[in-house]
């Protein structure tokens, strides 16, 4: 069944993530934050220390943290993204960030920007 959220004008299928081999997780470099809350769940998920958990998994951007990304193709790939079932590994313990995609303020004036990367995401009409 398709997402809505009060505030956005375009719905999300979440269906189409079945097909579309994790776009949003490969690409261009950028940043995957995770915050403190999520690094303990997910360093105890991974049976690691969260100083091991963060040094392995982890860069610091000033006071935040940023999941590492690796070469994939011909871009990158979020550290936790599957290459052999082109899915999230930590899909359970994903952060905010990835939970919140397709819905994020930035895209509420970058539709097309949007609709670019995103299969799953569908203008409402009035
Ligand atoms: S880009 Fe969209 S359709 Fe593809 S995996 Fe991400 S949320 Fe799902
Ligand atoms: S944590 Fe999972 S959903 Fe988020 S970017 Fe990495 S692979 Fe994708």
């Amino acid at each position: 069944m398709c997402e809505v959220k009060s505030g956005f004008k375009y719905s999300f299928d979440p269906k189409k993530c079945e097909i579309c081999k994790g776009k949003c997780c490969i690409g261009e470099s950028g940043y995957i934050w995770i915050n403190d809350d999520e690094i303990y769940r997910l360093s105890k998920h991974l049976n690691l220390e969260v100083e091991d958990f963060k040094k392995r998994y982890l860069i610091k951007i000033g006071s935040r943290y940023s999941i590492r990304e690796k070469p994939y193709n011909f871009g990158f790939a979020c550290k936790f993204f599957d290459e052999k079932t082109l899915n999230c590994s930590i899909y359970e313990f994903r952060p905010n960030q990835c939970r919140t995609f397709p819905f994020w303020d930035y895209f509420k004036k970058n539709f097309k920007e949007l609709e670019l990367e995103c299969i799953g995401v569908k203008l409402l009409s009035n």
